[in-house]
C-alpha cells in the first residue's frame, strides 16, 4: 500500500491540464484551493497503516494475494459490504468532507460483475481485461475518478438525439490498437486527487446510442484529457491570509469537469463498448452501490456537526436546556437513521454471478432518498442551536485587527471558560458544513450525488414489489387454510 508520501509524489509525477478560476494549475496538490481536498483523500492512505484501522482500512485481496486498501477491494461477502460503511463513516468523522475515494470504489466494484456478465452473454474478454487493471490498482494502491455523469444537455432527449452529439462521451473514432473518445463528464469527485479517470456511460441507452455505450479506463495524463476545477461557496476565503474562515481548516472536498478532447483509449482499458443492452444493469449497480455508501459517509460528516452544534451549546450556555438537549437527541435520531439504512443495504447484500457482492438495491435507494432530506433537518437544528451569529460575524483579519480585536474577543465571548478564538472557530465550522464549501457535500451531494431524488423513487418504485403486497392483503380477505 501507498504512503501518504508516496500518493503525494505520484500525483505530482502525472502531467495534467489542470484549470482553476481561470489559471492553468502547475501542482495541484499545493494549490489552496484543492490542498484540502488532497489531504481528505490523504487520510484514507494514513489511516490504513494504523493498526486500530486495519479491519475497516484494510482487506484482503484474492486477486493479488495480498493486503490492500479496502477503497481498492471487491466485495467478497456481506461483512465486507458492512465494513465498508463503517469505513465511510470514520472517513467522513476524521475529515468533516467528502473524501472523494468511494466513488471509484463503487464503480470498481459494478465494473466486475458487469464485465463478467457481458463476457457471458457475447463471448468478449472485458472481465480479463479488468482484472488486469484491476490487479494494477490493488498493487500500486491507485485512487480511480467514477466518472458516470454527462453534461447531458436536454434532459429529456437520448445522446443519440442531442443538438450537439458531444454531451454525451461518445467513441468518435477507431483503429487497431483501441477507440478516440470525445465529451466530457461533469461534477467529477476528486478528480484532481485521481490517478485514473474512469468513465461508464450515465443512463439506460438503446441501439441508436451505441457510439455513447463506452466504459474504459484512461490515466488522468492522458493526452486530451483536461481537468477544470468547480467552484464551491467560500471557497476564496482558502486564499485568505490564514484561512481561518473557511471553516474547516485542514480538510475538504472538490469537483471538477472533465473534457475529453479526441482521447485514445487502448483495447486492454476498454471495458464496454457498445452493449446498449447492459446499461440498465450497469447504472443500477452503480447506483445502489453509491447510494448506499451515502449511509456512511453523510453520517460520519453529520457526527462532526453533531458535535459542532454540541459544542456551541456549551460554548451559549444552553446546554442544559431541555429544548437544547431535544435538537441534539432528535440530530442524533436523524444521523442514525441514515446509518441504519445503510447497515441495512449491506446486511441484506446477495452474491451476483461474478461471485462479488451487492447491496440490497431497495433499501440502498431508501437510504440515498433519506439522505436527500434528513441532513437539511440535521442541519437546520445546527444553525438554530449556533445562533444568528453564523451569518453576521466578523472577518478574522477584524479579529486580528490590533484597533478591534480586543473589543471583538469582549462581545463575542460566550461563557467565561471558552475563549472567543475556540467559540468563532467552531460558528465557522457550522457554517462550513451547513452554508460554505463545505456544504456543498454534505447538502447539495446529499441530493444530487448518486442521482437526483426521482432516481431513487424510480428505483423504489421498481423493487417495491406492489402486485405481492397487493396479494398479501387479498389473502387476509381469505379464511385460513386450518
Ligand atoms: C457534489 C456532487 C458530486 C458528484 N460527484 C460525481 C462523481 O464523482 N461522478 C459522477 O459521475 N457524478 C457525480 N455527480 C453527479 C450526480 O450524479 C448528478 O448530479 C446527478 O445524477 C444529477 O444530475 P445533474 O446534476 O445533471 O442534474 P439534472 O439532470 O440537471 O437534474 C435537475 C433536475 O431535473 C430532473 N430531471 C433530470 N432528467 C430528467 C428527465 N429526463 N425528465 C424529467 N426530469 C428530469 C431531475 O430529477 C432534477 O430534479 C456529483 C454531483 C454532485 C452535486
Amino acid at each position: 500500500m501507498k504512503s501518504v508520501r508516496d500518493y503525494k509524489e505520484s500525483l505530482e509525477k502525472l502531467s495534467r491540464k489542470v484549470y482553476a478560476m481561470g489559471k492553468l494549475v502547475d501542482n495541484t496538490v499545493e494549490h489552496p484551493l484543492v490542498q484540502p481536498s488532497w489531504r481528505s483523500v490523504a487520510l484514507s492512505y494514513d489511516l490504513a497503516e494504523h493498526e486500530e484501522h486495519e479491519d475497516l482500512m484494510t482487506a484482503y485481496s484474492p486477486l493479488t494475494g495480498g493486503t490492500i486498501n479496502r477503497f481498492t477491494h471487491i466485495q467478497q461477502d456481506r461483512e465486507d459490504l458492512t465494513r465498508k460503511i463503517k469505513m465511510l463513516r470514520l472517513m467522513g468523522q476524521r475529515t468533516g468532507s467528502c473524501f472523494q475515494r468511494c466513488a471509484g470504489l463503487d464503480c470498481i466494484n459494478t465494473l466486475y460483475s458487469v464485465t463478467h456478465d457481458i463476457d457471458n452473454a457475447h463471448g468478449t474478454s472485458y472481465h480479463r481485461r479488468f482484472l488486469d487493471f484491476l490487479f494494477r490498482v490493488q498493487s500500486e494502491d491507485l485512487v480511480c475518478d467514477a466518472a458516470m455523469t454527462d453534461p447531458k444537455g436536454n434532459r429529456r432527449l437520448p445522446p443519440y438525439q442531442q443538438h450537439d452529439p458531444d454531451l454525451y462521451l461518445r467513441v468518435v473514432d477507431r483503429n487497431n490498437e483501441g477507440i478516440i473518445v470525445r465529451g466530457a463528464k461533469a461534477h467529477q469527485t476528486g478528480a484532481l486527487n485521481s490517478h485514473y479517470i474512469v468513465a461508464l456511460p450515465t443512463t439506460m441507452m438503446g441501439e441508436k446510442d451505441r457510439d455513447y455505450v463506452v466504459s474504459f479506463a484512461v490515466p488522468a495524463d492522458a493526452p486530451g484529457v483536461s481537468f477544470v476545477y468547480g467552484r464551491q461557496p467560500s471557497d476564496t476565503r482558502r486564499l485568505e491570509e490564514g484561512g481561518k474562515d473557511a471553516g474547516n481548516l485542514y480538510f475538504g472536498g472538490h469537483e471538477a469537469l472533465i473534457i475529453f478532447e479526441d482521447v485514445f483509449v487502448p483495447h486492454e482499458l476498454i471495458f464496454m463498448d457498445g452493449e446498449y443492452e447492459f446499461t440498465p444493469v450497469l447504472v443500477e449497480r452503480f447506483a445502489s452501490y453509491h447510494r448506499a455508501s451515502y449511509g456512511g459517509c453523510k453520517v460520519g460528516v453529520g457526527d462532526v456537526l453533531i458535535g459542532a452544534t454540541g459544542c456551541m451549546a456549551r460554548y451559549h450556555g444552553i446546554e442544559k436546556s431541555s429544548h437544547v438537549r431535544d435538537k441534539l437527541v432528535e440530530m442524533n435520531y436523524l444521523n442514525e437513521t441514515l446509518y441504519s439504512c445503510g447497515l441495512a443495504s449491506s446486511c441484506a447484500g446477495t452474491q451476483l454471478a461474478s461471485g462479488n457482492y451487492f447491496v440490497d438495491p431497495l433499501l440502498a435507494n431508501v437510504c440515498k432518498l433519506n439522505v436527500t432530506r434528513l441532513p437539511f433537518e440535521i442541519a437546520r437544528l445546527a444553525q438554530d442551536i449556533c445562533g444568528g451569529i453564523m451569518v453576521t460575524l466578523p472577518s478574522d483579519q477584524d479579529f486580528q485587527h490590533p484597533q478591534i480585536s480586543e473589543l471583538l474577543k469582549k462581545y463575542y465571548q460566550g461563557i467565561e471558560e471558552i475563549d472567543t478564538a475556540t467559540k468563532v472557530q467552531m460558528i465557522r465550522l457550522v457554517e462550513n458544513l451547513t452554508l460554505g464549501s463545505g456544504a456543498s457535500a454534505y447538502l447539495t451531494e446529499s441530493v444530487h450525488g448518486a442521482g437526483s431524488p426521482q432516481a431513487q423513487r424510480i428505483m423504489i418504485e421498481r423493487n417495491m414489489n406492489l402486485e405481492h403486497k397487493m396479494e398479501l392483503a387479498r389473502s387476509l380477505l381469505q379464511a385460513p387454510p386450518f
